[in-house]
């Protein structure tokens, strides 16, 4: 890949899924000197697929040792359950989508229609940084899409990892939140806000994948956004 991510040590994931209708999801897999982090799953039944990737890169699954959810909605943690059968890994992800995850509440955008509910161990909050082979990875609190939406970034390769704060399945290569999928559209805004503060060289979206864009995309894409 001739991208930020090339010698990064952070691999993207991604994988067609045919269910509906074809979804492409982007999750991420960040090395470290005990393993993987792995940053969103997938849905119910991805878990497979995940295997090949991760064995593409000389891991496997067991490799994994802690899973980082950008927020609880099923595409991205659906598949969860599952890959805890096959790693004893340990789960992060902001306390405000912590209850969605356990089981506590149902997912807000599938209610009724949950996916199997594990434990959070960790809960995240802003400025928690992870030591990984790529420098620190650091979680950004982005809500909007979700309460507690979280991206990461690694301030040493200058790439982030937005999950779905930002999407890149258009026609230009880096679009804001879609107003659509996202429950609080000014705190989704304020949250682009805050990323363009940020020094950014490439981002890796959820849903599209790596982005060649930086700070100067992502304060051009707010200025729109707060019109
Ligand atoms: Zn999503």
């Amino acid at each position: 890949m001739s991208n930020a991510l090339s010698d990064a040590h952070v691999h993207a994931l991604t994988t067609r899924i045919e269910a509906d209708e074809t979804l492409t999801i982007t999750p991420m897999a960040v090395e470290t000197d005990r393993g993987l982090v792995l940053v969103d799953v997938g849905p119910a039944g991805s878990v497979g697929a995940l295997e090949v990737h991760l064995e593409g890169i000389g891991y496997d699954l067991a490799d994994v040792w802690l899973v980082v959810l950008t927020h609880h909605d099923a595409d991205h943690a659906g598949g969860l359950a599952e890959l805890l059968d096959h790693t004893d890994a340990i789960v992060a992800t902001h306390r405000e989508e912590a209850p969605y995850v356990r089981g506590e509440r149902d997912p807000i955008k599938s209610e009724g229609d949950r996916y199997l509910p594990v434990d959070v161990d960790l809960e995240l909050a802003d400025g928690v940084r992870v030591p990984t082979l790529a420098g620190p990875m650091v979680v950004v609190e982005t809500p909007g899409h979700a309460p507690g939406h979280v991206s990461l970034y690694f301030p040493e390769s200058e790439v982030l990892l937005a999950g779905d704060a930002l999407v890149a399945d258009g026609d230009v290569p880096l679009e804001g939140p879609k107003p659509e999928y996202t429950l609080d559209m000014d705190r989704a805004i304020e949250s682009v806000g805050d990323l363009a503060a940020l020094e950014i060289d490439g981002v890796v979206c959820y849903h599209g994948g790596y982005a060649e864009a930086g700070t100067e995309r992502l304060a051009e894409l707010y200025a729109t956004l707060e019109e």
